[in-house]
This record gives C-alpha cells, structure tokens and sequence, in this order.
C-alpha cells in the first residue's frame, strides 16, 4: 500500500502517518524528520537545511528529491510506504511520478486532511514539542508526560516562521490537489476532532477507495 498524507502544517499528518504506520506495518517516510535528524548530526545538508526550516521556508527542490530517492529504495518500502511532507511543489510531485514508475510503483491513495487556517494558526503558534521524541503538546504544557524533560518550542513553530509556512503552503503546495485530483487520486477527510475519531476517517476513507483489503 503506497500513500500519500497530504495537508497544510499542523493538520496532524505525522500523527496520522504514525498511526498507519503501526496499523499496516509500513515504513513512514516524514521529510521533515530526515531533514531534522540531519541538522541534530550537523551533516552538510542538515547545516544548509537548518536557517531554510527555522524560517519556515522550502528546501530545494532537487536536494528534497535526492532525499526521497535514497529512501525508497531502502528494503522497508518494499511493500509499501506512507509518504508524509513530500511532494511539497509540483516539480516535486512530477519528480515523484518519474520516481514512482522507474520503481513499479503508485500511490494507491492520497489523503487530505482538511483543516481551516484559523484552526492551523492556533495549533502551531505556541506549540511545544518533547525534545526527547518530538511528540507536541499544547501550548500551556510544561514538562514530557513520557520523559520528565522540559519541552521546548521547535524555530519554525515561532509566529514568524508559522505565517511563512501557511503562505508557502497555500502557493506552492495547495496546487497539488488539483494535481492529485486530476489522476482521482484523493479523499478528502477532515481533520479536526479527536485524534481517534480522525484515524476511523482515514481508515474508512481507504475502505471506500478498496485500498485497504
Ligand atoms: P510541517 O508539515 O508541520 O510544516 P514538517 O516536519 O513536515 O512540518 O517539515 C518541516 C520543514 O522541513 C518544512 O517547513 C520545510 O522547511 C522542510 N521540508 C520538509 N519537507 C519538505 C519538502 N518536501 N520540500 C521542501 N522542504 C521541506
């Protein structure tokens, strides 16, 4: 099963991913995780990386696509993967479509979480995040209920960052649902409620698509 999370910053497709993830057994490839573990080791790309995501804006095009290249081929997404943070532009998705056939391979679905920007703007702005996991938390939340440590808020996280995000997204990537929808690729769910009750509408939004089996 080959899918796409897609949605603005802070519609909750990490968790989303995750809970998939652990479902199906196949690997969640986040490119902001890869992007962040490379700046914690100091790698010449996560050092060019690192000023790009503190703003809130987009790495290049050509080192994003070198990036999810190198892990599609791993072993893991053999069977299948679920793709959240990439394609972020059109030349990225075409990218991808290239990718994809050299490999055998499609998306079998795309997923929309759909979440208004007001609602966006009060999740991310203020957001604090476990520096242990990088689980988040609401804003008001003082320690990691899992690893006592004291959370910290990620740079792009910050107001600034947080408005350049929403309109980057809106210009480059909200594109990519017409882009998607072209090829009747994409369900839409929405992404506001519990986060059990969003998972059920995802599952469900694959049964009806025959993805799931
Ligand atoms: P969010 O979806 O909440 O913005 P992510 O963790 O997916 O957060 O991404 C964090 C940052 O990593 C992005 O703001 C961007 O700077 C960079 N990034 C991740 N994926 C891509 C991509 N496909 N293209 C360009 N930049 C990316």
């Amino acid at each position: 099963m080959n899918l796409l999370l897609y949605g603005p910053p802070g519609s909750g497709k990490g968790t989303q991913a995750e809970m998939l993830h652990s479902r199906f057994g196949i690997p969640h490839v986040s490119t902001g995780d890869i992007l962040r573990s490379e700046v914690a080791a100091g790698t010449p790309l996560g050092l060019k990386a690192k000023p790009i995501m503190a703003a809130g804006g987009y790495v290049p095009d050509d080192i994003m696509v070198g990036i999810i290249r190198n892990r599609l081929v791993e072993p893991d997404a053999v069977s299948g993967f679920i793709l959240d943070g990439f394609p972020r532009t059109i030349p990225q998705a075409q990218a991808l479509d290239v990718l994809l056939t050299e490999l055998s391979k499609a998306f079998d679905r795309v997923v929309y979480l759909r979440v208004d920007t007001d609602e966006l703007v009060k999740r991310l702005a203020g957001r604090m995040t476990c520096p242990v996991d990088q689980r988040t938390f609401p804003p008001s939340t003082a320690a990691c209920p899992e690893h006592g440590v004291k959370l910290v808020q990620r740079d792009d996280d910050k107001p600034e960052a947080v408005k350049k995000r929403i309109e980057i997204y809106l210009e480059k990537t909200l594109p990519l649902l017409d882009y998607y929808s072209a090829k009747q690729l994409v369900s839409e769910v929405p992404g506001v409620g519990t986060i059990d009750e969003i998972h059920s509408r995802v599952l469900s939004a694959l049964e009806h698509a025959k993805v799931m089996n």
